[in-house]
C-alpha cells in the first residue's frame, strides 16, 4: 500500500550514500548552484521553499543568495534532523528563540520535517506566500520516482501567483541507438571467444526492462527529437501523465560522408530517452541556466534510459527516396522513419511510472 511505498522510498533517502552521489554529481549541482547564486533579482531577499531538502544543500545556497527566509522541507526524518544540524553548523540556521536555548538564531533557514503535501499542520506560513520554490525532484527517465507531483502540489498551495519555480521547464528527448547501444558487441569476442549468446539473452530481457546507462554518443543512429516538454510555472498536476510522438530518422553524418555507405541501412535497435531541466530568463534574468542529462554531455547521475526492441528496425540511410529499390539484405524494406508513440503514466499507488512505447515502420515518401 502506498504508505509502505512511502516508508521505503523516504527509507532509502535516509542513507548519506545517495546524498553523496547526487551532490557529487557536478553537472546536476552545479546547475543548482549557479541558478541560485547568480540570480540575485529572483533569489535575494525571497522567502524560498525547498522542497525534499535532503542535506538541505539547496536551501543552503538560497540563505547564501540573500533569501530573507528559507523553509526546507524533507519527508525523511533522518534527513530533516541532518540538515538542521549543517544549517546551524553553517551559522545559516534560523532558531525559534524560545526552544533554541542560547543557540544562535541568526540565519534564515529553518527545517520543517513532513511531506510537503502536509506542510500546513506544521509551519506558521500563509498559503501563496512563497517566491521562490526550488526542488531537485528529477527521477531516472525524468518521472521515475513521481516527486514532480508534490512539487506541483507546492506550487498551487504555498507560491505566490507569479512565483518563480526553479526549475521551470522539463523537456523529454528521445533517439535511436545503433548495435552498440547493446550488450551484443561486448559478448561477441570476449578474448577472441564467442559468447554472443549472452548478448542475445541480455537483448532479451532489456526488451521487457528499460536500463538506466550510458549511452556513447556515436551509438545514437538516428536525430534526437523532443518528446514531451513541461512548463512547471503553468502545467496542470494531470499533465504530468502523457502521450506524444517523435519521428525518428536516420542520422545523418559519418555514414552520409563514406561515400560507399549511403544508401546502406542503418539498424535501429531501440530507443534512448533523457531529459533537460530549464531555469530560464523568466525567473532566472541575470543567468539562465540548462541542467542536460544528454548522451552529448558529461554524464550526470542519470545516466541516460535505455528502451530496447524486441527487434532492431531497419533504417535506410542515405539517398534512400530516389533509389528506393536497392537490394538491402532484408525481406522487409527497410523504414525511412520511424514513428514512435510514447506514453507514460503515474503507476497508482507506486512510485514507479509505467511506460508503453509503439513502432511504426513509414517508408521514405
Ligand atoms: N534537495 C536535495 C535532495 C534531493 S533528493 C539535493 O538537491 O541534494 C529528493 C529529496 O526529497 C529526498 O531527500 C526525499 O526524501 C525528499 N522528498 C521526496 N518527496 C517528498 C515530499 N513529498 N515531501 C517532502 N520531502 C520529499
Amino acid at each position: 500500500d502506498i504508505k509502505k511505498v512511502n516508508e521505503s522510498y523516504f527509507g532509502s533517502y535516509s542513507s548519506f550514500g545517495i546524498h553523496r552521489e547526487m551532490i557529487s554529481d557536478k553537472v546536476r549541482t552545479d546547475a543548482y548552484r549557479q541558478a541560485i547564486l547568480e540570480n540575485p533579482s529572483c533569489l535575494k531577499g525571497a522567502v524560498v521553499m525547498d522542497v525534499g531538502c535532503g542535506t538541505g544543500i539547496l536551501s543552503l545556497f538560497a540563505a547564501q543568495a540573500g533569501a530573507s527566509r528559507v523553509i526546507a522541507v524533507e519527508a525523511s526524518e533522518k534527513m530533516a534532523a541532518v540538515a538542521t544540524q549543517i544549517a546551524k553548523d553553517n551559522g545559516l540556521w534560523r532558531g525559534r528563540p524560545q526552544n533554541e536555548g542560547n543557540e544562535q538564531s541568526t540565519g534564515v533557514m529553518e527545517v520543517v520535517q513532513c511531506m510537503v503535501e502536509e506542510v500546513g499542520k506544521s509551519l506558521q506560513i500563509q498559503p501563496h506566500s512563497v517566491d521562490v520554490l526550488v526542488s531537485e525532484w528529477m527521477g531516472y527517465c525524468l518521472l521515475y520516482e513521481s516527486m514532480l507531483s508534490s512539487v506541483l502540489f507546492a506550487r498551487d498551495r504555498w507560491l505566490k501567483p507569479g512565483g518563480a519555480i526553479l526549475p521551470d521547464t522539463a523537456t523529454m528527448f528521445v533517439a535511436g541507438f545503433g548495435r552498440g547501444g547493446t550488450s551484443l558487441p561486448f559478448w561477441d569476442n570476449v578474448y577472441g571467444l564467442n559468447m554472443s549468446c549472452i548478448g542475445k539473452e541480455l537483448v532479451q530481457d532489456a526488451a521487457r526492462f528499460p536500463i538506466v546507462d550510458i549511452v556513447a554518443d556515436n551509438d545514437v543512429v538516428t536525430n534526437a527529437v523532443l518528446l514531451q516538454t513541461f512548463d512547471l510555472a503553468t502545467m496542470k498536476p494531470d499533465e504530468v501523465d502523457f502521450t506524444a510522438s517523435a519521428e525518428l530518422e536516420p542520422k545523418l553524418g559519418g555514414l552520409e560522408s563514406n561515400s560507399i555507405k549511403s544508401n546502406s541501412t542503418t539498424w535501429c535497435y531501440g530507443v534512448v530517452l533523457w531529459f533537460e531541466t530549464g531555469f530560464t530568463s523568466r525567473f532566472c534574468k541575470e543567468k539562465p541556466v540548462v541542467l542536460s542529462t544528454s548522451p552529448y554531455i558529461p554524464k550526470t547521475h542519470w545516466s541516460q534510459t535505455i528502451f530496447t526492441f524486441r527487434e532492431p528496425i531497419a533504417m535506410a540511410s542515405g539517398n534512400f527516396s530516389t533509389n528506393k529499390t536497392a537490394a538491402i539484405g532484408t525481406d522487409t524494406c527497410p523504414a525511412g522513419r520511424i514513428h514512435l508513440r510514447v506514453s507514460i503514466a503515474r503507476a497508482s499507488e507506486h512510485r514507479s511510472i509505467d511506460i508503453s512505447m509503439e513502432t511504426t515502420g513509414i517508408g521514405s515518401d
